[in-house]
């Protein structure tokens, strides 16, 4: 597989950490307003690369955080005479609700800043003690000038800061590019207690947390949109740097921006689209497949049409899978064996950079097949199968394959249950070489248990 890492500016072939393990880590949302529909196209195409490397096999841990501290969130929650929190956590609400209206899989973790306050002034502790951070008048900053390595993402150089002398307004800093890693606290801010007094951590320090506890020190995909190579992932490599002198991720990934017919999305220009109020006249299919028939480090233009034109492509996939009864097919192995090809086509694009516009033009073949009446009923059946599979791991067509998945007959399903059940036993007895017989004998059956907080939950791949 290969990925176009922004930390090398070039494409390179993905080798996770753990083989058959991949670690991946997206910034989530800043929770001071309904998100808009530029932030969607980020959250699905982490959706869609978490789903992706799910179907080549790979156990994907997925954490997905939310920055509920930040100035915009103190500054509109002021402005409503709302207190921080209650503000915080009301937008929180809205980013679950509309992520899940997006057919968004929730992630595997969806860690808090304010949960984390202790870790992130321990990391901060241990950056001034290290020498890389320095405290001024209860602000700490970063000291950009001490680490070699600063820049390195961005391929931003602190000499280019430094001549843009302007910058320089904070007379706190050393050096221009020095970042905030502690603030000290203003009037009716909400505020933490730290050894350098009352304040609330950057940004750039709650995200390096919230992923090393969970990932580890070095994980292997770190992603958000393009906005977020610098500053803000330049300085939580910074920081992963000072304290470990490792990278705090192998391969870093950044989503293209979405602008509003040619132009940047804003509200003063009267072009600002919360997500909410697209779902109020499109479907979530629609809206999924607007952006992945686009590359995703290209940038994409939203206007009325083009979501009319994907709302059109998407009724006519649904209207070929309506018109076909492809649930309990018996299989036509010839014609299965044929459909490979497509399959293959499919993973040799998303394997290349995750280009799900090549992948999407797969889908368009088979539906062609589906439509195309010259063929046998069996053989539409296949395509249709093939169809909803394939798609599903783009995150469409999800009923759909639930219902597919659960085509085995039910007896079957039942065994499987009673299977699930006995090893819940054998674990509850910590007969761990009994669970785990059972878990891979039903592995190669393509039976894949998961667990979950929840308990397991299993899948069933043809
Ligand atoms: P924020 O809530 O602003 O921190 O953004 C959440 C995610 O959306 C980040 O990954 C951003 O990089 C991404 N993002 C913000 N605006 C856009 C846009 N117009 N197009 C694409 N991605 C965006
Ligand atoms: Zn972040």
């Amino acid at each position: 597989m290969q990925i176009y890492n922004t930390a090398t500016h070039r494409k390179e072939e993905f080798i996770p950490i753990t083989p058959g393990q991949v670690k991946l880590y997206a910034c989530g949302p800043t929770v001071y307003d309904y998100f808009h529909i530029g932030n969607a196209r980020a959250f699905l195409f982490f959706d869609v690369v978490r789903r992706y490397l799910e179907y080549r096999g790979y156990d994907v841990t997925y954490v997905q955080n939310i920055t509920d501290i930040d100035d915009k969130i103190i500054a509109r929650s002021l402005e409503e005479g709302i207190p921080f929190d209650e503000f915080a956590a009301k937008y929180s609400r809205a980013f679950l609700e509309d992520a899940a209206a997006l057919g968004i899989k929730p992630p595997h973790h969806q860690p808090r800043a304010t949960e984390v306050m202790p870790a992130i002034i321990d990391l901060i502790s241990q950056l001034v003690e290290l020498g890389y951070a320095y405290e001024a008048e209860g602000d700490v900053y970063f000291d950009t000038a001490r680490l070699p390595e600063y820049g390195s993402l961005s391929g931003k150089r602190i000499e280019d800061q430094k001549a843009g002398a302007r910058v320089a307004e904070n007379t706190l800093k050393r050096n221009p590019s020095d970042f905030t890693l502690w603030k000290n606290s203003k009037p009716g801010e909400p505020v933490w207690e730290s050894p350098w007094g009352l304040g609330r951590p950057g940004w750039h320090s709650e995200c390096v947390v919230m992923s090393q506890s969970i990932l580890g020190q070095t994980f292997d995909i770190h992603g958000g949109g393009v906005d977020l190579v610098f500053p803000h992932h330049e300085n939580e490599q910074a920081q992963a740097y000072a304290i470990s002198g490792k990278p705090l991720a192998n391969y870093w990934l950044h989503n293209g921006f979405l602008n509003i017919e040619g132009e940047k999305m804003s509200k003063s220009l009267d072009n600002f689209f919360t997500t909410r109020d697209i779902l109020t006249q499109h479907s979530a299919e629609a809206i999924r497949f607007f952006f992945l028939s686009k590359h995703y480090r290209s940038p994409i233009d939203f206007n009325r049409e083009i979501i009319a034109e994907s709302e059109r492509a998407i009724d006519n996939f649904r209207n070929s899978l309506s018109d076909i009864d492809y649930l309990n097919l018996p299989a036509d192995e010839g014609y299965l064996q044929e459909l490979e090809s497509f399959e293959a086509e499919f993973i040799r694009a998303m394997d290349d950079d995750f280009n799900s516009a090549k992948a999407i033009a797969v889908l368009f073949d088979l539906n062609g097949r589906i439509r195309n009446q010259g063929l046998e009923p069996s053989q539409r059946q296949n395509a249709a199968r093939m169809l909803v599979r394939l798609g599903s791991v783009l995150g469409f067509f999800q009923n759909l394959a639930a219902e597919l998945s659960s085509s085995l007959p039910d007896l079957s399903i039942q065994l499987i249950e009673l299977l699930i059940a006995y090893r819940d036993q054998a674990r509850a007895d910590k007969n761990w070489a009994l669970s785990d017989k059972i878990r891979d004998d039903l592995a190669a059956l393509g039976i894949t248990l998961k667990d979950t907080p929840t308990g397991c939950v299993w899948s069933h791949k043809e």
